[in-house]
């Protein structure tokens, strides 16, 4: 029996891997170097469950904006990582997780039966929820989904004036640089940052604030430290309209996918499936999960692709050990601060680590050659470089 389209045959996999997200990429390498893990689950397929053949890097998008990368710059290619791991990859997106009965559903209504199963799918946008809905709202996750709509054609691009960043986070603040300096565009798009009553940057340093404060202020992008919402089709915010807007974007966070706090996982508050310091679930010890998917009980850690990136090869160690019969131990241990170089769009960008910031050309070019090594890195284990 092997199924028809209407009801497909379900799949059973030893090991499956759902998101081919930022941790993701670190388990394929790891079996690429050393095989799939066997022991409990020798000869089972290992499958790679995830809607897209490519993962593309949050971190270069706003430099791509402005101009200084290409639109393919920044693919991590999962298709050719999996080939060579000797993953399976099935092109579908989880909708429902049984984690009583090991079992998967896809979009595309296949059932994943698992051994071992580890989630690194990131969050969903919440732009619609949080702004309401209106044509012009872009979501900024999926991150692939933002590329493609604002790629268009340099035509496109000239009919843009006015744009509106939703979100004072980091993410927020260098779309906000990006589409003020977007290539293509002259004049460039007028753009104002939308930070919420939280203000800017929150959670950084002063003098980070700052120093983002005075390169927005010097390139002319207007700040308002309100909730912005739409009321009647127009875009407001603290009582004052935002029109017009050609584009809205909304950077305001992930949400947790409905399907995880659906299952019955154990969860934190927001419904982010909850895992211990070994990114194992607290509830069933079978799973597995990283990235912004997941919620660390043990300490607070942010939502960030530094920490997905990090916590990849621990993911990693701890699946081939169970997998092999043995207590996953590795453990991974975030340092209290984490390095972020925003790109200003301009030419330059701002260091914040801790308490300590910074801000030149040397940053962006610190910023890209860490960015194009984590890229190489895949490339050339995807048999690219
Ligand atoms: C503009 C911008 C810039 C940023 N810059 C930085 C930065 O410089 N440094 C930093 O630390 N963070 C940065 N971030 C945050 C960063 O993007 C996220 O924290 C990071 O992408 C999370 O990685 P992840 O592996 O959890 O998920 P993702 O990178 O989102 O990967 C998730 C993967 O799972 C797949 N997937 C999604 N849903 C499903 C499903 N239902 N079933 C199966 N597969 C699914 C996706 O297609 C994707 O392959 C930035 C964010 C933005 C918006």
């Amino acid at each position: 029996m092997t199924g028809s389209p209407a009801n497909p045959a379900p799949i059973a996999a030893g090991v499956l891997l759902v998101g081919g997200g930022h941790a993701h990429v670190a388990v394929l390498a790891d079996w690429i170097r050393r095989g799939v893990p066997q022991g409990a689950l020798g000869g089972a397929r290992a499958v790679l469950l995830t809607p897209e053949p490519a993962l593309r890097y949050s971190g270069m998008v706003p430099g791509w904006l402005a101009g200084q990368h290409e639109q393919g710059d920044g693919l991590v290619d999962l298709a050719a990582l999996a080939a060579r791991a000797g993953v399976e990859l099935l092109l579908d997106r989880c909708t429902a997780l049984d984690p009583e009965t090991c079992v998967v559903t896809t979009a595309g209504g296949r059932a994943v039966a698992f051994g071992v199963a580890s989630f690194d799918t990131g969050g969903e946008g919440q732009g619609a929820a949080l702004l309401g809905e209106d044509p012009r709202l872009i979501e900024v996750r999926p991150i692939s989904a933002l590329v493609e709509r604002l790629a268009g054609s340099r035509a496109s691009r000239r009919g843009l004036s006015r744009a509106v960043i939703a979100g004072g986070g980091a993410g927020g603040v260098e779309l906000a640089f990006g589409i003020r300096n977007l290539a293509g565009t002259s004049p460039r798009p007028e753009v104002t940052l939308v930070t919420g009553t939280g203000g800017l940057l929150p959670g950084f340093a002063a003098s980070v604030r700052a120093r983002a404060l005075r390169a927005l202020s010097r390139q002319g992008v207007a700040v308002v430290a309100e909730d912005a919402r739409f009321e009647g089709g127009a875009l407001m915010a603290g009582g004052q309209s935002l029109e017009p807007a050609d584009l809205v974007i909304a950077a305001t966070g992930s949400a947790a996918p409905g399907w995880v706090r659906a299952s019955g996982i154990a969860t934190d508050a927001d419904g982010f499936l909850a895992v211990d310091a070994h990114h194992r679930s607290v509830s069933h010890p079978h799973i597995f999960a990283a990235g912004d998917v997941a919620a660390r009980t043990d300490r607070p850690l942010a939502h960030a692709g530094v920490h997905a990136v990090f916590a990849g090869p621990v993911l990693a160690a701890n699946l081939r050990a169970l997998i092999g019969g043995e207590a996953p131990k590795a453990t991974y241990r975030p340092r209290w601060s984490s390095l972020y170089l925003m790109n200003t769009g301009d030419g330059s960008a701002i260091l914040s680590y801790g308490s300590l910031s910074a801000e030149g050309r040397w940053v962006l070019a610190l910023k890209h050659a860490i960015d194009k090594a984590w890229i190489a890195k895949y490339a050339a284990l995807a048999g690219k470089a």
